[in-house]
């Protein structure tokens, strides 16, 4: 199967007065798996939804491998579709759902029905042709929607929200397997989510929205490690956002603001260069796979997240006790105060 690169150009969508999409630009390439990741209203759908057809843009242009789509009709895009809800049709069999896509392309029946079968078998329900819907479980019928998705081998496919009705572990199980089939079946995929942890796992790259604007884009190493503004940062995962100063190992001092993520602290001193920091315990608690320790240090809350595996002696501890903690001078990340929005 042949993919596309996709090129969203300057795209702007207006809602009466309230701006969705501002100027939104975003380049993808052919066969990549990219991930808008936002906060709920940040734009995610709109754009989802301009790609598929579904909202016209005010301004801007799509083009798909160089040919404006913008007013294309959808049916016309040749974009496979999986939403939130599945939208599968309750009632029709499980074939008869992933059929639908090649009867409206007017695909001879006998064929229609061999490759639905083989969508199927490429989502791992091959026995389940002759299935109610109503008869499914939630996971069974993800896996109905992304074969009706892919039976007509589109060359692009759009996902917005496709495994947030399952349950957690359901759902973390469904991560792999869409990322497989991507790799399988080598589609340009845009997949939507609000779950960074999910954009983390699938994604080649990640563009971070945030009020109808792309903050960031990259790889999923880059924007937890390297958000480009506060808003990434803090969006990601537990940041530290420090004010005031970095002790470099030349002992030069910067007053840029510092972020460095919870997880980064450790509780004895490393190999190799680092910073310390040190404050008194204002709250713990246990999470499982980590001890999570809130210091004061100065006036900030500054966020420890230790795993359980090296947190020996956290459990003892008492508020107001005194806490050093250590990461590895990589580990502090500096950002000028002016990048907090992307330069034009
Ligand atoms: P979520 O994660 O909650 O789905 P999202 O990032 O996908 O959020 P969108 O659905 O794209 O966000 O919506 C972006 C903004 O545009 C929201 O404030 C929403 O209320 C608004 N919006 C979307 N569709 C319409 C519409 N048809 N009319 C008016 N406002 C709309």
């Amino acid at each position: 199967m042949t993919s596309l690169p996709i090129s969203i150009d300057r795209i702007r969508k207006v809602y009466g007065n309230f701006v969705a999409l501002d100027n939104v630009s975003l380049e993808i390439r052919s066969g990549e798996f990219l991930t808008l990741l936002g906060p709920s209203g940040s734009g995610k759908t709109t754009l989802l939804m301009a790609l598929a057809g579904f909202a016209r843009p005010d301004a801007g242009h799509l083009r798909i491998a160089g040919r404006d789509i913008t007013r294309l009709a959808p049916n016309r895009r040749d974009i496979g579709i999986v939403f939130q809800n599945y939208a599968l049709f309750p009632h029709m069999s499980v074939l008869a759902n992933v059929e639908y896509p090649l009867r409206l392309r007017k695909i001879a029946k006998a064929e229609a029905r061999d490759r639905a079968m083989a969508a199927l078998e490429r989502v791992k329900l091959g026995g389940f042709g002759d299935r109610d819907i109503a008869a499914l479980s939630g996971g069974q019928r993800q896996r109905v929607a992304l074969a009706r998705a892919i039976v007509f081998e589109p060359r692009i496919m759009l996902m917005d929200e496709p495994l947030s009705a399952l349950d957690k572990n359901l759902r973390e199980h469904m991560q792999f397997e869409i990322r497989k089939l991507h790799d399988d079946l080598g589609i340009t995929t845009i997949y939507v989510t609000h779950d960074q942890r999910e954009a983390l796992t699938m994604s080649d790259r990640i563009a971070v929205m945030n009020a109808g604007r792309i903050q960031q884009i990259d790889t999923p190493d880059e924007i937890y490690h390297r958000p480009r503004t506060r808003f990434v940062a803090e969006f990601m995962g537990e940041a530290n956002i420090l004010p005031g100063t970095a002790l470099q190992p030349q002992g030069v001092a910067t007053d840029d603001s510092l972020m460095i993520r919870a997880e980064s602290f450790h509780l004895q001193p490393l190999e190799g260069p680092q910073v310390w920091i040190s404050g008194c315990l204002t709250a713990k608690a246990f999470r499982g796979e980590n001890w999570l320790l809130q210091i004061l240090v100065g006036d900030r809350e500054v966020l420890l997240s230790i795993p359980a595996t090296r947190a020996q002696g956290c459990e003892a501890l008492t508020p107001g006790t005194q806490i050093t903690a250590w990461a590895a001078r990589d580990r502090l990340h500096v950002f000028a105060p002016e990048t907090d929005t992307l330069p034009e």
